[in-house]
């Protein structure tokens, strides 16, 4: 049985930033754990590496593949939900769209009872962990996370015209999704850096394994929270096909993502008592909500094509000059650019 002070479950966007943070105390030893290993195929880590290959990380090896369960608000339907397994977590697999979020979701946090969760409270964090070029005063710089407007990296011209047609329509031409006016088209600023993905795993976790106070075990999948009373004092997890104890003197922190967490804690007896008498779980903590009202986006492919027109010939399109402009049709490339996609999805109630 090992003991540290903090243990972090899951090393994805949030473990991974936690890792780091926590260990720059020297004087605390962190163990981070991961159900994903550190070693994949060289084909895989390309994919992961390059931003133009996100989709093809889906449906691989650092993919959890999750199926939900027919959904009643999308007709029945069964949705793909991929999340990364392996250190950076979903910061591997997403699609790199740099979002804070709307200034009016912290705010109704806060107002709703979660004090230090409004956005003024969290700005100063959010620009801390960024690394920006732009001169906004709402930006961070010099923060370890690679983040730039794909404005700057050679855009893709079909977009370019997909904005102008936004614009058209009558939707404000939006600089920063950061900034003060979210709703809108635009280009957004994304996690790149070199021409490569910026996962938290580059950004975070490796520059802090050098320490000598943060241990790393990956392929090591948490199965229990080990409680004390109702405190949770440690982690049983599974790595090699063993069977192993850490005991935590400070904090066992669960970050293993929207689905995983929920999962962990209900094994572990923490949930609604009702659901867990179903599954047979012996009930540790009755409480209310977990794995309850997840909302996640939903995913629809759109596609642009054109008649034939060349990269080049698309960079001199003119911009349209009336409402009534024919849009490009016709049979055509499918525009797959990572920097092609200025619209957001609409969020959804999901059930697993
Ligand atoms: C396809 C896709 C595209 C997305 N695009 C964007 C985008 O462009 N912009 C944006 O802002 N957001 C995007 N998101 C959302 C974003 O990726 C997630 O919100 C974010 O990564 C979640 O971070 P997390 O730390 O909660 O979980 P994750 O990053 O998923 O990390 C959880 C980690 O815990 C590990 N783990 C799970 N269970 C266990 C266990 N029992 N024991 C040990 N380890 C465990 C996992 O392997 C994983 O490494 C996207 C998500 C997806 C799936």
């Amino acid at each position: 049985m090992d003991e540290f002070d903090f243990i972090v479950v899951g090393t994805g966007s949030a473990g991974a930033v936690l890792a780091n943070r926590l260990s720059e105390h020297d004087n605390v030893r962190v163990l981070a754990l991961e159900a994903g290993s550190r070693s994949i195929p060289a084909d895989v880590a390309e994919n992961v590496a390059k931003p133009a290959n996100w989709g093809r990380v889906q449906h691989s090896s650092v993919d959890w593949e999750y199926r939900s369960v027919p959904q009643p608000g999308l007709n029945g339907r069964i949705t793909n939900e991929p999340r990364g397994r392996m250190p950076g977590g979903s910061s591997n697999l997403y699609i790199m769209m740099h979002i804070r979020g709307h200034r009016s979701d912290y705010d109704t946090w806060a107002y709703a009872g979660c004090p230090g969760w409004a956005f003024e409270d969290v700005l100063p964090y959010f620009k801390k962990l960024e690394d920006q070029d732009d001169d906004s005063p709402l930006a961070g710089r010099g923060g370890p996370l690679s983040c730039v407007s794909a404005r700057n990296l050679n855009p893709n011209p079909t977009s370019e015209v997909f904005l102008r047609a936004a614009e058209e329509l009558g939707f404000p031409r939006t600089q920063d999704f950061n900034g003060p006016q979210m709703e809108g088209a635009g280009w957004h600023h994304v996690n790149i850096r070199n021409g490569r993905r910026h996962s938290t795993a580059a950004a975070y976790l490796e520059p802090a394994l050098a320490r000598q106070n943060l241990t790393l075990a990956d392929g090591a999948q948490a199965t229990r929270l080990l409680l004390k009373g109702t405190r949770c004092a440690g982690i049983e997890y599974v790595r090699e096909g063993q069977v192993k104890i850490a005991m935590a003197g400070r904090e066992v922190i669960v970050c293993a993502g929207a689905i995983e967490s929920p999962k962990l804690l209900m094994i572990s007896g923490i949930g609604p008592s009702a659901h867990l008498h179903q599954h047979n779980i012996p009930v540790q903590v009755d409480l209310p909500g977990v794995g309850e009202t997840s909302t996640t986006m939903s995913w629809c492919r759109s596609s642009a094509s054109h008649r034939g027109m060349s990269r080049r010939r698309m960079a001199t399109f003119p911009k349209p000059r009336s409402s009534t402009s024919r849009s490009p049709a016709g049979s055509g490339r499918t525009c797959r650019w990572p920097s092609c996609m200025p619209i957001r999805w609409g969020r959804c109630p999901m059930r697993w």
